[in-house]
């Protein structure tokens, strides 16, 4: 279900239930059982969403709402803020400083958009007035060097990797250090994908981790893959400190809920969202905002 079709369904059964005369038991479950069903569609798991509607179910107590009170103010109040809750881990996300060299390290499934995403993400900066550099520490796929390099040219934004040197950890311990004596002072190091979850592909991410020490670890997510978000970003995590998320690919068939299931499986904010594939299709990401163009 593309996100907009979330939003009409969530705002549709919440319409359903203003019309009923009085709002009952009956009738709030009636809204919770379609925004649940709505949200099991567009790929949130069933745990979060149980749980969400369980909380939704404490916040607004009909029994103890004393006759009087705006009952329907209160649940789409209710409503909203737990939506907004399941984007926000409530964990504040490291931010890169002028003042000192940050190192921040991209992971993500082949194809997921990483290589695309470091370029946004040093651009973005760029605008800001850092100085970005990139570093392609992915020596397994052919061509994502030079992918990175074509990026990096694109944005004059210096870049480092080899094309003969195999081993991820010397081309990223090589690369920030060469950006740190440059005075760059934000260092993005890209590493390898696979095509699927593979222990080589996580044993390698923690060398590259343990090697460079970053600052923050970004998981960049594909929003088209469906209810594997949830196990997908959570094996991420529990391999390297994912400090935060970037959903990609929101401009297609993009799915709400795969955001939703990747900030509870690492405990971590989505900080940006790819809306294309080009350098300025990107754009930072705030949950209340998603929420209520949700809603509409
Ligand atoms: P990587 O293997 O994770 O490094 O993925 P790439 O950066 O090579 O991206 C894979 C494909 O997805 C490329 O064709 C990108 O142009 C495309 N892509 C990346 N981000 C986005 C996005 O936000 N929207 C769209 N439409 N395409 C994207």
């Amino acid at each position: 279900m593309v996100l907009a079709e979330l939003g009409r369904r969530i705002t549709c059964a919440i319409r359903k239930m203003n019309n009923v005369t009085i709002i009952d038991e009956k009738s709030l479950n009636e809204c919770l059982n379609e925004i649940t069903r709505a949200l099991l569609q567009s790929d949130v798991s069933f745990p979060l969403v149980k749980n969400m509607q369980t909380n939704i179910k404490n916040i607004v107590n009909l029994q103890d709402l004393a006759a009087g009170h705006n009952k329907r103010k209160i649940i789409e109040q209710a409503i909203f803020s737990e939506l907004c809750q399941m984007l926000d881990p409530g964990k504040s996300v490291f931010t890169p400083k002028k003042t000192k060299p940050s190192v921040v390290m991209f992971v993500g499934l082949q194809g997921a958009g990483k290589t695309t995403t470091c370029t946004k993400y040093a651009y973005h900066h760029q605008k800001k007035g850092f100085k970005p550099a990139l570093v392609c520490a992915d020596t397994f796929r052919a061509g994502a060097f030079d992918q990175l390099k074509q990026n990096a040219t694109k944005a004059k934004i210096p870049f480092y990797g080899s094309y003969t040197e195999s081993d991820p950890v010397k081309i990223a311990v090589e690369g920030v250090d060469r950006f740190k004596k440059e005075n760059c002072d934000l260092i993005i190091v890209d590493t390898s994908g696979r095509h699927k979850q593979e222990a080589s592909l996580f044993e390698e991410m923690r060398q590259v981790a343990e090697a460079t020490k970053p600052d923050l670890v970004i998981f960049v997510m594909d929003s088209s893959i469906g209810q594997a978000a949830f196990d997908q970003a959570q094996a991420f995590k529990q391999s390297v400190a994912v400090g935060a998320v970037i959903i990609t690919k929101m401009d297609g068939h993009a799915k709400g809920g795969g955001a939703l299931s990747a900030v509870a499986a690492t405990k971590s904010p989505v900080i940006f969202i790819g809306t294309g594939e080009h350098m300025d299709e990107f754009d930072v990401f705030e949950a209340k905002t998603f929420v209520s163009r949700l809603l509409g």
